[in-house]
């Protein structure tokens, strides 16, 4: 495809018609059509200028999110007519190497090990290309064997074109929300992870929801878990500290096989803004290094134990434990 040049606006805009194809569908559809079709039109006249604006898709309209297969036929057909409107799009290019003889060279950019959570798709993320990412999904964005071999098999297979390995964690995680909740209610444990398989997804996040309860304690006060909105606090903080402390594991794997490259980053996207952040700062859009050592990781959970993503979910009316004489972490 390399001779194919369109301009970028044409492309951002095959690329938003594509994404957006079934909002407009559903907009059609709606009894709000009009009321939405007016705050739709103006997003899509800027596009040249906004490159592409994905707000519609991370935050859809109730009549989008009731869009939804009823029977698995209807799924598959979905699926299907997905498929053939790729096709159509693709076809509308002049490029002469449409049909290669083969498939292109992968050529990944970077790795992305992210959770399988169905609102937070690694490629749009990251608004990246067919080819740019290789991408591992699991539950909580752990680091099973399975999931570790297959990063083994980019890193060993992918060196040209390899620069980042990036592991991402979500606001909200569910896996981390059921790890939270077997940690703070033991005995509760086998209803929240009922089979061995999702035992093993919980157990490999525990270690991060250990470590933020450590940090909420030291920041906060023994205490601190009777507050209200302890447990969303907790979820929070573990969500950032488990995808850092999968960027660490990384970091030694890549030491291990004495790989100086790529580098390992992490972050966490907040599925309400869309936005990746790079902890301890919850704010700016931005991918953090991977932690050095396991000090890094104590500092981190103390700096974000006091910051205001997290503590948003409680009301303190009290500073910062007295006892706690961590100043940097
Ligand atoms: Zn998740």
């Amino acid at each position: 495809m390399s001779g194919c040049t369109p301009p970028q606006a044409e492309v951002n805009s095959k690329v938003f018609d594509t994404l957006c194809t079934e909002y407009l569908e559903a907009m059609s559809r709606s009894p709000n059509r009009d009321r939405l079709l007016n705050q739709w039109i103006p997003l899509r006249s800027l596009l040249p200028e906004i490159h592409m604006d994905l707000k519609p898709w991370f935050r859809p309209p109730p009549e989008l999110l009731a869009n939804r297969p009823q029977t698995p036929t209807a799924a598959i057909a979905k699926l299907l007519a997905g498929n053939q409107r790729l096709l159509t799009s693709t076809a509308e290019c002049a490029c002469d190497e449409l049909y290669p003889h083969s498939p292109p060279k992968q050529t990944p950019f970077g790795i992305v090990l992210g959770c399988s959570d169905a609102r937070a798709p690694l490629e749009l993320v990251f608004d990246a290309e067919p080819n740019q990412l290789f991408v591992v999904r699991v539950a909580g964005n752990v680091l099973g064997d399975e999931c570790l071999g297959s990063i083994e098999y980019a890193l060993y297979n992918f060196q040209e074109s390899l620069r980042v390995l990036v592991v991402l964690g979500h606001t909200g995680c569910g896996a981390v929300t059921a790890a939270v909740r077997t940690y703070l209610s033991p005995k509760r444990a086998a209803g929240i992870a009922f089979s061995r398989s999702l035992r093993s997804v919980v157990n490999h996040i525990l270690v991060a929801v250990r470590s933020a309860a450590l940090s909420m304690e030291q920041v906060w006060g023994i205490d601190i878990h009777q507050q209200p909105g302890y447990p969303e606090a907790l979820v929070e903080l573990a969500v950032a500290l488990n995808a850092a402390m999968t960027a660490y594991q990384l970091k030694l794997e890549l030491k291990a096989h004495d790989l100086k490259e790529p580098e390992v980053v992490y972050g966490v996207i907040d599925l309400v803004t869309s936005r990746v952040v790079g902890p301890p700062d919850m704010e700016s859009v931005a991918l953090s290094p991977a932690p050095n050592d396991p000090s890094e990781l104590v500092g981190l959970g103390v700096q974000l134990a006091r910051s205001h993503a997290v503590t948003k979910h409680m009301n303190l009316i009290r500073g910062p434990f007295a006892g706690d004489s961590t100043t940097q972490g």
